[in-house]
């Protein structure tokens, strides 16, 4: 079986922790920049960051755009954190720059100031149990019909999931386990 190529967009953000999480898991990982690098890509991750500065980054270089061509031509995707807010379609009160691609709405840093950064033990559907790092995370409020819940915490989703597209509001890529590296891989690899 031929390498899978996964980009991660690198304007901005832990984009490199992915890339040694791809490359670890035995898949080709590849820094996605401009509309042009999205080529030949089966998978897309969208980092941990800050979301107004990646939305405004990927306004200025036509990123938003080419994103959704390669989306509806079958490209998966998955955000996390940051990543996460900019696939939502709502961001509760911000009217910031985003792919609005998924039935989710999102609340921006609202764990609180004391619990800003913690970690806790995440059970997820279909891989069992993770250690969730959530740094300045978003709370997911709203799941449409379409969006699977794989994971939540204190009664909210935490990981979801609508079809090629794969949100999770804490960092795997922080976390030492490989595991939904692994299964969004899978799931970039599995076209159709
Ligand atoms: N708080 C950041 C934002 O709202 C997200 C934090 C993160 O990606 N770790 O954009």
């Amino acid at each position: 079986m031929s390498k899978a190529i996964i980009g991660v967009l690198a304007l901005q953000g832990d984009f490199r922790e992915h890339l040694d999480a791809i490359g670890k898991c035995g898949a080709e990982g590849k820094e996605v920049r401009l509309p042009a690098d999205l080529d030949g890509i089966a998978g897309l991750i969208i980092p941990g960051g800050e979301s107004t500065t990646i939305g405004k980054l990927m306004a200025m270089y036509g990123m938003d755009r080419a994103i959704h061509t390669h989306r509806d031509d079958g490209m998966a995707i998955w955000g996390t954190c940051a990543g996460a807010i900019l696939l939502a379609r709502g961001i509760i009160g911000s009217s910031q720059p985003r792919l609005g691609m998924m039935d989710i709405a999102v609340k921006r840093n609202e764990y609180g100031r004391q619990v800003d950064s913690f970690e806790t033990k995440l059970d997820v559907k279909g891989i069992g149990n993770l250690k969730g790092v959530f740094i300045r995370a978003p709370v997911i409020h709203h799941a449409g019909k379409a969006v699977e819940v794989l994971a939540s915490h204190r009664g909210h989703p935490v990981l979801v999931r609508q079809d090629r597209l794969l949100a999770s509001t804490f960092h795997p890529e922080l976390s030492g386990s490989m595991a939904v590296h692994r299964y969004f891989i899978a799931m970039a690899r599995n076209v159709g």
